[in-house]
């Protein structure tokens, strides 16, 4: 898919990939709210359900709204085509309805979103798709851990919430060396902080509820890959299946994306300052954030990323207990597990987000019980620090 605005730079094709003017002369993208569309005559009808024309039906399969969201992706991830879907779990059970086969087996990465790993070891298990699990930045896991029958490779980078990266590149060769797909969700960084279809990989997933949206509000996903072919395949799940973004959510996506890349420079500009501050905190143990030095792999996400993003993570001295304090003795930081969105966010993993894997899971993938997750949001930094001294004053008088 091109348009008029593929050769222009990032933040233009944000504000303007995608968007064809209806005949009313609209500026702004308008939201198409019909579930069919009508026909000329019986005849049409035949023909755009023959596939003979091109055309909307019905939107469970088409709507001009999503097409928007869907090509201003596509031109931001450097896609060939994408397919919008009602939430990011979606976009990925989708990827894999389309392209895997019962006997396929998958190397993921053992740090997953959390409901992405029970997808994997419940219910693709049950369809008889193989999943082993490695160790995200170990290159060699990687290689021993494929099979005769390995389809593809599944991993976040960075990984939530601890910050790991993967080598993309790295990763796309080894894979395309086997045969096997790489599908990459870019959740954490979004296109405008990092695009791994131009480091290799043949398909980006995300969940647009996170930094697309932006401001909570809408849940949705996307698939974006580098062949239209693969995108028809996921298509052909999606419009028999019917996980489908809906058109507001698509419209309220489309428009996130026109600041996304301030944003992101916004995020990132403000989770860096609040990192290395909680790096010099008597009470703290640890801090994870690739954009600081003391991260092991600091030097490859300088390479492959355009910054670090607004996810920061860290360890308090002592237990559960501890980190519990610290969250409550915030005042105005949100308690909520979602990420990216303008509010600042704060998060126990060990007994939320990741409370469903088992003790010995979760040490595997270094989710403690004094680990926090912060999502750095648009306030002013220094009033989010603010409320972090909050936290670190509970657990320093404890
Ligand atoms: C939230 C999230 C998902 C799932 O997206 P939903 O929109 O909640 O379905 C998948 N991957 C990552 C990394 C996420 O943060």
């Amino acid at each position: 898919m091109t348009t008029e605005f593929d050769d222009k730079g990032f933040a233009t094709r944000a504000v303007r990939s995608g968007q064809t003017r209806s005949l009313e002369g609209e500026h702004s993208e308008p939201i198409f709210a019909t579930s069919s569309f009508v026909f000329d005559n019986a005849e049409q009808a035949a023909a755009r359900f023959s596939g003979e024309q091109k055309g909307n039906i019905y939107s469970r399969f088409t709507n001009p709204t999503v097409r928007t969201f869907e090509q201003r992706m596509t031109a931001l991830e450097g896609g060939k085509a994408a397919i919008a879907t009602s939430s990011g779990m979606s976009a990925i059970l989708s990827t894999f309805m389309a392209l895997l086969s019962s006997g396929d087996h998958i190397v993921a990465s053992r740090s997953l979103f959390a409901s992405t790993r029970t997808l994997f070891d419940k219910y693709l298990a049950k369809f008889g798709v193989e999943v082993s699990h490695v160790d995200l930045t170990d290159l060699t896991a990687w290689q021993n851990a494929i099979k005769d029958n390995t389809k593809a490779f599944f991993l976040e980078s960075p990984s939530n919430p601890l910050n790991e990266i993967a080598d993309l590149t790295a990763l796309s060769e080894l894979a395309k060396k086997h045969g096997s797909f790489l599908i990459v969700d870019n959740c954490f960084c979004t296109p405008a902080l990092q695009q791994p279809i131009a480091l290799g990989a043949d398909i980006v997933v995300h969940s647009a509820t996170k930094y697309i949206d932006g401001q909570g509000r809408c849940v949705g996903g996307i698939v974006v890959a580098n062949d239209v072919d693969l995108i028809v395949e996921v298509y052909g799940f999606l419009r028999t299946a019917g996980p489908t973004m809906s058109p507001f959510n698509a419209w309220v996506f489309s428009k996130g994306l026109e600041t996304l890349n301030l944003r992101m420079k916004a995020h990132s500009e403000n989770a860096m300052q609040v990192a290395q501050w909680l790096e010099g905190q008597a009470v703290i143990e640890r801090v994870y954030y690739a954009g600081l030095n003391s991260h092991k792999q600091h030097q490859l996400a300088v390479k492959q990323q355009l910054d670090f993003g607004g996810i920061v993570a860290f360890e308090v001295t002592g237990g559960r207990e501890a980190a519990w304090q610290f969250i409550d003795a915030t005042q105005w930081l949100s308690i909520t597990a979602n990420l990216g969105d303008s509010k600042t966010t704060i998060t126990h993993p060990a007994t939320t987000t990741h409370a469903k894997l088992t003790d010995q899971e979760r040490n595997e993938i270094g989710i403690s019980e004094n680990l926090i997750r912060l999502s750095i949001g648009l306030e002013d930094v220094e009033d989010i620090k603010q409320e972090l001294k909050l936290g670190l004053l509970a657990v320093a008088t404890r």
